[in-house]
């Protein structure tokens, strides 16, 4: 099995070397670490040379949308060898930590950011589907493809998304007893715009609910996917790779 944990974070607190090799060990191949915060960003690409099969992305959280001033930073980086993509950013209106005009500023900026490099987007949607879609729609260009991650939206705007050019990405929330309406909406994504992660450290998917999560993992999440779409687990975790290297422009 070959497998792509395209959304995980880490922290310089974590045993880096150790969650790598464990994902590796269970068929994680791929793995991209999504940033956050703009204090671990240089840490995370010093750190991640090291690992020529983990990528990552450059981008704050909207959690961290008020510490934001400027891009200097991720101009300085952008072009760093691991670099595949811009985030993660976008609107989280349910812990609602940053004031939302400042989130949407800085999301924006993002956006353009984006549109420059020419780099796909990872975007972080939280009880804010309107604003996210309105924003993508007015300032991401048509040819820089962008990811809904942990997607936990409803049908309606499943399909608003995909129609928009957007990927969805599914993680452990997926193997949960009540998640009725996200396998439903799995079921109508098309094939070629599922990509999988772990969002590890958070929501380990059953077994290992309520646990630390961590990319080697992943394989719960594929494995209840392809229970749910009725195919081969060997199947979609080709697919999904293949999606992943094709949304990061990896060869
Ligand atoms: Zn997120
Ligand atoms: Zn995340």
């Amino acid at each position: 099995m070959n497998i792509f944990d395209t959304h995980f974070h880490l922290d310089p607190a974590d045993d880096v070397d150790g969650i790598i090799h464990r994902a590796n060990k269970c068929g994680v191949e791929w793995l991209l670490v999504a940033g956050t915060t703009i204090k671990n960003t240089k840490w995370l690409l010093n750190k991640i040379t090291e690992f020529p099969n983990v990528k990552t992305a450059i981008g704050v959280h909207p959690h961290e949308a008020i510490n934001f001033t400027n891009l200097d930073l991720f101009e300085k980086n952008v072009s760093h060898p691991s670099v595949k993509a811009i985030g993660e950013i976008g609107l989280d209106y349910f812990y609602d930590n940053s004031p939302t005009e400042l989130q949407i500023n800085v999301f924006k900026s993002f956006l353009n950011f984006a549109n420059a490099t020419k780099l796909p987007v990872i975007i972080h949607c939280r009880d804010a589907f309107e604003d996210c879609y309105n924003v993508i729609k007015q300032n991401l260009n048509d040819d820089i493809r962008f990811v809904i991650h942990c997607f936990t939206g409803s049908l309606d705007w499943a399909e608003k998304f995909i129609d928009l050019g957007g990927y969805l990405s599914f993680n452990g929330i997926l193997t949960f007893k009540n998640s009725e309406e996200i396998r439903a909406v799995l079921k109508h994504v098309p094939k070629n715009r599922i990509l999988f992660e772990t969002d590890s450290p958070y929501l380990a998917p059953i077994p290992y609910r309520g646990k630390k999560n961590e990319p080697a993992y992943l394989i719960h999440v594929i494995e209840k996917a392809a229970e749910t779409l009725k195919i081969p687990i060997d199947e979609l975790a080709e697919i999904s790779t293949k999606n992943a290297k094709t949304f990061y422009n990896i060869k």
